[in-house]
């Protein structure tokens, strides 16, 4: 769709040979999002949105809901590389973050902040401390808000035709890459 800014990139490289990346489409107005299962020390998400080649995160204790009465607290943590959206499996005893790793959604968001009528971008949504997301993800959809409080980021699904009062979590625990649920996923 649209014009493949990554055409010439492409044209002057032979994929048979080098082992650069293809690429996919390139990003217009969609990025990556995802959402890791963490059974760390204590059981968590991490919410994960590409922001100019980097994924910024949050952790969030409870998880994403689609009740937009459930409001989420949503910790920022580090800047993860992109690669990191597709990453699954166990980080050994010691390490930072020890413990096991799923993938519970991914897809691409919109940002649809606005402020008197006009687009803001990621950067500065992020610096005014507050995000207005489309998510288009397999579990999780539609519209959802994140704003910065004194305690952390809030994160809350935005009253659209996609909110829905069930518990997710519960209803669809597995991973969407390796349809493994964590506890799965730890054994192997
Ligand atoms: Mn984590």
């Amino acid at each position: 769709m649209g014009i493949d800014r990554l055409k010439t990139y492409r044209e002057k490289r032979d994929f048979g040979i080098t082992s650069e990346p293809a690429g996919g489409k390139a990003s217009s107005g969609s990025q990556i999002f995802v959402v890791q299962k963490h059974n760390a020390r204590r059981l968590h998400y991490d919410l994960r949105l590409e922001v100019n080649g980097v994924l910024k995160s949050w952790a969030v204790p409870k998880g994403p809901s689609t009740n937009p009465q459930d409001k989420r607290l949503a910790i920022e943590t580090e800047d993860h590389p992109l690669e990191y959206a597709s990453f699954e499996g166990v980080i050994p005893e010691g390490q930072y973050g020890a413990g096991t790793v799923i993938v519970w959604d991914i897809g691409f968001y919109e940002n649809v902040t606005e402020k008197n009528g006009q687009a803001v971008p990621m950067t500065e949504a992020l610096k005014s401390g507050h995000i207005a997301l489309l998510l288009a993800g397999k579990k999780l959809k539609g519209g959802y808000a994140l704003t910065r409080t004194k305690q952390g980021w809030i994160l809350i699904k935005m009253k659209d035709e996609l909110a829905d009062s069930r518990d997710i979590l519960q209803a669809e625990p597995r991973s969407v890459q390796s349809g493994m649920t964590i506890e799965e996923r730890e054994k192997i």
